[in-house]
């Protein structure tokens, strides 16, 4: 049962939810990755997600599907960058449910990842649109909505990583999964948690999820890309809204004090740029026998070093979420 459906039996008849994976995600100290005060552990959501894709983008489809089948929507139509995991997850799990996925897609820099990720996008059977630019996007939705309707139903639209109200309880969900491993001895509660921020769901929810867990931890989002709003006002804005989303199905809590904050420290030229310090993230994190990729995880990981070394995280331990989930 999800720990969503514990925390607030009423929930469990009014949000309805699928496993897609097998949680709890492992969590172990990676001492070789502290570059400061501050000892370091690895949450792995990698290994989320037992459709042939893992990775936080499965955690929001729990949520997101059964929602797609109550409504009896038979497409759903979502938008990301070439590379984009959110398409490839959302691809893979909804045609498992037997629901179509279309995609309209912006350029991003093409490398050996985007490419072995559109490989898997033309395999996945998605239906994939090449509209280049976020303003072209949004002049070819009203086309795209029409293209995509069937028989008077009209697709399920979801925004950029699947980052809705909705979708966003998946990282609500790890929160308290993650109070449940420290309650457990797993682990030792987080002064701080870091996670790349792309379309902010992860961020959002899991601050959330702490606040109604209990737990003294603050977020910190990585921000990956300028495309969206992911500034503190816009990402508590969306776990607001998540919340009164938890409200109208029959939860009750009080207002949550949400402990988070957005650093643009580590973005550089731009979304799938490169920068010498998420490079040497990436290689410092492969002698500790942890696969980064260069998009979302290595700036994350780029963060933790920078903001442990620099003593900003204090000395209660870090968690780094691995995000990533090719399997
Ligand atoms: C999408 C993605 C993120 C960003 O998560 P958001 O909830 O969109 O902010 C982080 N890491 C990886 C690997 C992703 O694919």
């Amino acid at each position: 049962m999800p720990y969503l459906h514990q925390w607030s039996p009423a929930l469990g008849e009014t949000l309805p939810h699928r496993a897609l994976g097998t949680g709890p995600t492992p969590v172990r100290a990676v001492p070789g990755l502290a570059s400061g005060p501050a000892a370091v552990w690895l949450k792995d959501e990698s290994s989320f997600g037992d459709g042939g894709w893992g990775g936080n983008k499965v955690r929001k489809l729990e949520w997101l599907l059964p929602d797609v089948e109550r409504r009896r929507r038979p497409t759903i139509l979502t938008f990301g960058a070439l590379g984009t995991n959110w398409g490839l997850a959302t691809a893979l799990y909804a045609r498992d449910a037997g629901i179509a996925t279309a995609l309209a897609l912006i350029d991003q820099p093409i490398d050996a990842h985007v490419r072995r990720q559109l490989e898997r996008l033309d395999a996945s059977g998605a239906t994939i649109h090449r509209t280049r630019t976020k303003g072209r996007t949004v002049a070819l939705a009203p086309w795209l909505i029409a293209r995509h309707s069937s028989r008077f139903r009209p697709p399920y639209v979801l925004p950029a990583g699947g980052s809705s109200p909705l979708g966003t309880l998946g990282y609500v969900e790890t929160a308290l999964e993650i109070a449940a491993q420290v309650e457990a001895g797993d682990l030792p509660e987080p002064g701080h948690v870091i996670v790349p921020a792309g379309s902010g769901g992860t961020t959002a929810g899991l601050a959330l999820g702490f606040a109604l867990a209990g737990l003294s931890t603050r977020v910190v989002g990585v921000v990956v890309t300028d495309q969206l709003r992911l500034d503190r006002e816009a990402m508590g804005r969306l776990a607001d809204k998540s919340a009164a989303l938890l409200r109208r199905r029959g939860a009750t809590f009080a207002t949550p004090r949400l402990d988070f904050e957005m650093t643009t420290d580590q973005l550089g030229p731009g979304y799938g740029e490169p920068t010498p310090e998420s490079t040497a993230a990436m290689e410092r994190a492969s002698t500790e026998g942890l696969t980064l990729e260069p998009v979302y995880t290595a700036k994350a990981m780029a963060a933790l070093l920078d903001m442990n070394e620099r003593g900003d995280l204090g000395d209660r331990p870090v968690l780094f979420l691995n995000t990533n989930g090719p399997r």
